[in-house]
């Protein structure tokens, strides 16, 4: 357990509120914070107290992890009226696992750390089956001093834990993660709808091919979601759009050439743009079966 004991925590999603269970679930005290307030009183009880703001929440704790959607609401939470570094003193640390902006990331962990509050980035993969069961990927960038202190409180919500290097580091391997993620699930969604217009036995392939070279998380979590026709979020489509958005953006920046994800990227498009923005990412399948006509779920 860590000198941590108290942890604070401003995002309860999809993703955050199994993380917090897990954290409580540890032993550690959590202090947490929603924008939609019904969502945090679901949580409330073992180990769970709920604060007023996110300025409270950083008031009360040493250490406040945020899981928002976007860098604005980041800045948002961080920085805005009531905002968690209005609570933060000297000495305490502000860990965002959401999935942003790398350079953001650097300009918040400077501003923060003029101030003595120290910032790790921290986004993870995994997906929210990662977040119930604390199986986590975790990429961290930020001091390496910081990184030891928080790594108990990494340790109850995630199995791989890897610090990346300085302060945006964490962020530009998520996007790594990402652009492997979009390329792949696009792939899963064109392989399948094939074999559906061959008259495969679609739950029977991915069985015959999982274990083979071509297996993968999106193949073995996703693939049989979209033969059954299960669409409920795990990963939104506009959530991935937003990654999307992030990845094109950083690689902009070096001029590095996204010949796969640009490809990949039209089909989120379509997916969110046929209504499907809400549903978990393997809705895609939605749009490669309307393509080539055939039915891939039930
Ligand atoms: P989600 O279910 O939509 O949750 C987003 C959370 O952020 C909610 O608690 C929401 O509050 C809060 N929020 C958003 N904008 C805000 C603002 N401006 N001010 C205050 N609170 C705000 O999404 P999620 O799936 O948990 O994803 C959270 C982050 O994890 C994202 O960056 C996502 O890319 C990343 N991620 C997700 C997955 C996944 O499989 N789901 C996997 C890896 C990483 P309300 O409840 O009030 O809306």
């Amino acid at each position: 357990m860590s000198t941590e004991k108290t942890v604070g925590f401003i995002g309860l999603g999809i993703m955050g509120a199994p993380m917090v269970r897990n954290l409580a679930k540890a032993g550690f005290q959590v202090v947490a914070w929603n924008r939609t307030r019904s969502k945090a009183e679901a949580l409330q009880g073992d180990g769970i107290t709920l604060a007023d703001s996110p300025k409270s929440v950083g008031e009360a704790c040493p250490v406040v992890i945020t899981m928002v959607s976007d860098t604005p609401d980041l800045v948002a939470v961080t920085e805005g009226p009531d905002g968690v570094s209005e609570g933060l003193s000297a000495g305490s640390i502000l860990i965002d696992m959401s999935t942003v902006a790398p350079g953001a990331t650097r300009e918040l962990a400077e501003r923060l750390g003029k101030r003595g509050i120290s910032m790790l980035d921290a986004p993870v993969s995994g997906g929210s089956t990662g977040a119930q069961q604390a199986t986590l990927a975790i990429m961290v960038g930020g001091k390496e001093e910081a990184f030891q202190r928080c790594l108990p409180i990494f340790q109850a919500m995630g199995k791989t834990i890897t610090h990346m290097g300085p302060s945006g580091m964490g962020q530009t391997t998520k996007l790594v993660n990402q652009i492997l993620v979009v390329g792949t699930l696009s792939t899963v969604a064109e392989a399948l709808t094939f074999a559906a217009a061959h008259g495969a036995d679609l739950l029977r392939t991915i069985e015959a091919v999982a274990g083979g070279a071509a297996g993968s998380w999106q193949l073995q979590n996703l693939g049989s979601r979209m033969v059954e026709g299960d669409f409920a979020p795990g990963f939104m489509v506009r959530l991935q759009r937003k990654d999307l958005r992030l990845i094109t953006e950083a690689a902009h920046e070096k001029n590095v050439p996204l010949p796969i994800s640009s490809v990949a990227k039209q089909f989120y498009a379509a997916a969110e743009a046929a209504g499907y923005g809400e549903e978990g990412t393997q809705a895609i399948v939605k749009v490669f079966q309307r393509l080539a006509g055939v039915q891939v779920s039930r």
